[in-house]
């Protein structure tokens, strides 16, 4: 006699991708999509490194300010302005996944507290490093120092040149794009907005 189904084979278990191997797996659909052969030659390994650039471009995603100024933030009478200028930096437009470039200059009076400098160049990696609109770049940096130093104020200025503008549509290929956050002194002295657009050797905007 047969025994019943009491000895049930066990259900196999259902593998769950990694998102690399879901990333991995999506850049191939993407070549099939644009009539490309993704067994060719060439291309045989592009997922992967596709996957693997995106993993890199985007890694400010699993990172906080915290993490970057943690540590770094001491005591110090200085009233003066600190600057920090022409800090390159490269990301991702959330619009077209294509690059923008270019260099922030970052400002702020301290309160009786200071940031170790080179703080603020790895602070902009954390915001550039996922996919980005360069307004909302440029006043995270700002709400970052503002929140972590409650400084006097803060200046950031960010100066960009946008592949989705320069390899497609319009094709204004030296256009760059201003963006300014000002925080506490800088939004209400034009002596200091003035101090520091002349510090970082840009023409003032004519609306500020
Ligand atoms: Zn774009």
């Amino acid at each position: 006699m047969q025994t019943s189904s009491a000895i049930e084979t066990p259900t196999p278990e259902i593998e769950i991708p990694t998102q690399a191997e879901v990333l991995v797996d999506s850049v191939r659909t993407i070549l099939q999509a644009i009539g490309e052969d993704p067994d060719r030659e060439g291309l045989r390994r592009t997922p992967e490194r596709v996957a693997k650039a995106m993993a890199d471009l985007t890694s400010g995603m699993n990172q906080t300010m915290a993490d970057v100024l943690n540590g770094a933030i001491f005591t110090q009478e200085y009233d003066q302005m600190v600057l920090v200028k022409d800090i390159e930096f490269y990301s991702l437009c959330e619009h077209h996944l294509l690059p923008f470039h270019g260099k922030a200059h970052i400002a702020y009076l301290p309160n009786g507290r200071v940031v170790g400098l080179s703080k603020l160049p790895r602070l902009l990696e954390v915001y550039a490093r996922r996919l980005q609109l360069q307004e909302r770049l440029t006043q995270q940096v700002a709400g970052a120092i503002q929140e972590a130093l409650r400084p006097r104020g803060v200046a950031v200025m960010v100066e960009a040149a946008h592949f989705c503008m320069m390899m497609r549509g319009v094709e204004k290929q030296n256009s760059k794009t201003v963006t300014v956050a000002l925080l506490g002194e800088f939004r209400d002295s034009q002596l200091l907005r003035s101090e520091f657009f002349g510090a970082v050797g840009a023409s003032r905007p004519v609306y500020l």
